[in-house]
């Protein structure tokens, strides 16, 4: 008889996002006319920037010309034309990573889950609570001890390092998501100076780069020393230049990244990851890798930071109306997310309800991150102009009642 990978059974029965639509479906049946605003999942809104869209028409017109048509893709790593700009644009920021270090992606959900694949399950993992889902649940379908560091209001949502408690495997995001803080240099050499001691891996999450504006914050953890010893770094172009539909991203396992397998021979994790990926992955198709490659060019990051910039303004207006009505609250700057505390002592599910009933505006309960979201909420910067300022009248309007 076939036997199933029991530690899907142990999984929450119910993936945050799906909990939401069956309220919000419930909602609309018996609210057909209500103007809902969705403020939940962290989705884009803008369409691809023109150049993106040229490039990706130029690659599948290539496809179709047998002189430049292209099957498989050798290395299934990624173009050097991409790899190249990535790494290029790595260097504008200070972090030294070189295109052999890159693999390109389907998206930073593949590999924030398939990099699992490479470690042992014996590896106990520590994950900032909240967080983004994947890193728990696909750590747990492999049966993995998962720990938590407290992110929380006493430490600004930043959790940080503690020696007492050991972990192999450490997950990081910042900007993070869903609190929107953002990790200081000083702070990152910290979790740094950790793994070294502890001899762990930190996997990196920096989806939300592209939304720091201050120069002072780091936006790999390839700007701190030492951390090519100790980290591995996912990347995506989803936020960054609205890639959401698209699938692009990029993954970097430093060539000095090296541990000591049981027999104490030396092993090289972008071997390991090289070898998972060669078997289970064939890489990401031409015209999306010609459309990312245009988003590192003068003219690409041009056009994809008025978009991350139209998203910077939603975010300034929904930190205003929580400023404005004295709610505390992180992220909003350098982050598309804005977490804030549920007025009244309230549960975050509890005012998921209540905004959607009383205002039609959907959330995402900070509860669905991890238990220290309980109490809080999140919502994203990612949708439309007028509908963010609409949410935020109905909200001030809401909670003057
Ligand atoms: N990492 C974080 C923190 C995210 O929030 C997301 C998407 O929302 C991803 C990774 C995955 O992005 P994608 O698979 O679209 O590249």
């Amino acid at each position: 008889m076939v036997k199933i990978n029991e530690n899907f059974l142990k999984l929450e029965k119910n993936y945050l996002f799906i909990n939401i639509a069956k309220k919000v479906n419930a909602f609309k049946a018996a609210n057909p006319d209500a103007a809902l605003i969705r403020m939940g999942i962290g989705d884009v809104t803008l369409p691809l920037a023109p150049v993106v869209v040229e490039a990706m028409k130029k690659g599948a017109d290539e496809m179709g010309v047998k002189e430049t048509f292209k099957g498989y893709e050798d290395s299934g790593a990624g173009y050097d034309f991409l790899k190249n700009a990535i790494a290029d644009y790595y260097k504008s920021f200070g972090a030294d990573v070189s295109a052999d270090e890159i693999r390109v992606n389907d998206g930073a959900k593949s590999d924030c889950g398939n990099i699992v694949d490479i470690f042992g399950d014996d590896n106990v993992v520590l994950i900032t609570d909240p967080a983004y889902p994947v890193y728990v649940d696909s750590n747990r379908m492999s049966g993995r001890k998962v720990i938590f560091a407290d992110s929380n209001e006493e430490n600004g949502f930043a959790a940080m390092p503690d020696d007492s408690v050991h972990a192999d495997l450490i997950y990081l995001c910042s900007p993070n998501n869903p609190t929107g803080s953002v990790y200081t240099k000083e702070q990152l050499a910290e979790w740094v100076a950790y793994a070294k001691r502890h001899e762990s891996i930190i996997i990196f999450d920096a989806a939300y780069e592209a939304f720091i504006t201050d120069p002072a914050l780091p936006r790999s953890i390839f700007q701190i020393e030492g951390a090519k010893e100790c980290a591995i770094e996912m990347c995506s172009l989803s936020k960054t230049a609205g890639f959401t539909g698209v699938r692009c991203g990029y993954t970097v396992v430093p060539e000095a990244l090296k541990v000591k397998a049981s027999d104490g021979t030396e092993v090289s994790i972008a071997q390991l990851w090289g070898r998972r990926q060669g078997t289970k992955f064939n890489g990401v198709s031409y015209p999306v890798q010609c459309g990312a490659a245009a988003v590192f060019t003068e003219e690409g990051q041009k056009q994809i930071k008025e978009n991350i910039r139209y998203y910077q303004e939603n975010a300034k207006i929904i930190a205003e109306t929580m400023e404005s009505l004295g709610i505390k609250y992180t992220g909003g700057v350098n982050s598309p997310y804005i977490w804030f505390k549920c007025p009244d002592g309230m549960g975050s599910w509890e005012f998921f309800d209540k905004m959607l009933a009383e205002i039609a505006v959907v959330g995402t309960p900070g509860e669905g991150f991890g238990k220290n979201g309980d109490g809080w909420f999140r919502l994203t910067a990612f949708g439309d102009r007028d509908n963010t300022i609409e949410a935020m009248r109905r909200f001030k309007e809401m909670l003057s009642k």
